[in-house]
């Protein structure tokens, strides 16, 4: 990629969306993704039972919505622009088999983290995929600047908590982002909290003790501003003062968060304001709002595993990406009730004992033995997905339970 010339700022945002490029582009996304077996276990409630081997689905996993359409339009672009460099903000989504796929299809990922500096040797010719989960406001003002086409693939369920922050800027409140500050969609949202003038602030809290802690100040019962902007470096807006910015406040979240969690951080934030301002003597402010921004998408793949849950299986395999939130979100519902394992794809399952997977507390992926698989007894293995999963990715996760059980894959075709 070198540095080009560009012509004067244009706005050029393309419509890839016709209806021929779509036919065309969905049966190739369909021949890169889709799975008969997983099409038809889905529409068995009781799962698929072989021999002593039962294999069931949660009722709603996989590539959500938001999904589904960055994938189609990614796809669509590399169909239209067949003769341009095509860039891709960091990961379309967090899922590395569609980012490979992606790739071999000419796709060039920019590092998210220096998409800004890479964006700076783009020209007009040059086409950047803004991926699902959005960019930040700089990042989009670059490729304005440099005039590139833009296929702007964000979620519409990540700009509805854009519009709502972007509110609470105007409204002169700060942006309490319940989400991981590192995440790029919690990065898009924390800059659009900054609001139009870029004077407004945002504080992102992703645990309940960053939460109880934040509480704690607002009530004045323990106040060290040194300890709270180190404490935060890095997760809240430049210049942010605990003293001013926290006295009205609006909560939002990073779509993908876990549901309950983020509700109980609202109650205790809600709870902190009003016994402040009743202390000051004010009970009838309007210094706390709140907008529950977790996406339809996310609380569906939770409740169904809560559903399933209801008749436990003898273990869980959550497959996608270990970078996903939603699917992590997944693996921590699970491990409190039965053996979980976090697994990137089928080949995670080692042999009936032996499984490679992400650890969530250790962040790294480690390998664990269990006895579950083992033996003669009847065995009920239990399957979800994050929204970035796509179901060959689950088709093979549940071929090769049954093959380490003795069950080989042409048995399954014809049962399922
Ligand atoms: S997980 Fe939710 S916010 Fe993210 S792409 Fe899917 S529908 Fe959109």
């Amino acid at each position: 990629m070198d540095s080009k010339t560009i012509s004067p700022v244009r706005n050029r945002r393309v419509n890839v969306r016709t209806p021929d490029v779509m036919e065309r582009v969905q049966a190739e996304v369909a021949e890169h993704y889709r799975s008969e077996v997983v099409d038809k276990l889905r529409a068995r409630e009781d799962g698929l039972t072989i021999g002593k081997t039962t294999v069931r689905l949660t009722k709603q996993f996989g590539f959500c919505y938001g999904v589904e359409r960055a994938i189609d339009l990614a796809y669509a672009a590399r169909d239209v622009f067949t003769d341009n460099d095509i860039y891709l903000i960091g990961e379309i989504i967090h899922n590395q088999e569609v980012n490979r796929q992606l790739a071999d299809m000419g796709v060039c990922p920019l590092p998210g983290d220096s998409a800004v500096d890479e964006i700076e040797k783009l020209g007009p010719d040059d086409v950047v995929i803004v991926p699902a989960f959005g960019a930040d406001t700089p990042t989009m003002n670059k490729i304005k600047e440099r005039g590139c086409h833009v296929i702007d693939t964000t979620c519409g369920d990540v700009m509805s908590v854009w519009k709502r922050v972007r509110k609470y800027a105007k409204d002169g409140r700060t942006s309490i982002i319940h989400g991981k500050s590192s995440h790029e969609e919690t990065r898009a949202t924390a800059s659009r909290a900054e609001g139009k003038d870029g004077k407004g602030n945002y504080l992102v809290i992703l645990t309940l003790e960053d939460c109880d802690y934040v509480c704690d100040y607002v009530r004045g019962s323990k106040k060290d501003k040194a300890d709270f902007l180190q404490r935060f470096d890095g997760g809240c807006s430049q210049g942010f003062d605990p003293d001013v910015h926290l006295f009205r406040i609006g909560v939002a979240n990073q779509t993908t968060m876990l549901k309950s969690e983020t509700e109980e951080m609202q109650r205790r934030l809600a709870t902190a304001i009003r016994e402040r301002d009743e202390a000051a003597g004010d009970s009838g402010g309007d210094n706390f709002q709140v907008f529950d921004t977790i996406c339809g998408a996310t609380q569906e793949r939770q409740d169904a595993l809560f559903e399933m849950l209801e008749d436990q299986p003898d273990l869980l395999l959550v497959v996608g990406g270990y970078n996903s939130s939603n699917t992590a979100h997944l693996v921590e519902i699970g491990e409190k009730e039965l053996p979980t394992f976090f697994i990137r794809e089928a080949k995670c399952l080692k042999s009936l004992e032996e499984v490679l997977h992400f650890d969530l507390h250790q962040r790294e992926e480690v390998t664990s033995y269990s006895q579950v698989l083992l033996g003669d007894e009847p065995v009920v293995v239990g399957i979800t997905a994050g929204a970035s999963c796509p179901n060959n990715l689950i088709e093979d996760t549940i071929l090769k339970v049954f093959q380490l059980r003795g069950i080989d894959e042409q048995t399954v075709r014809s049962a399922s």
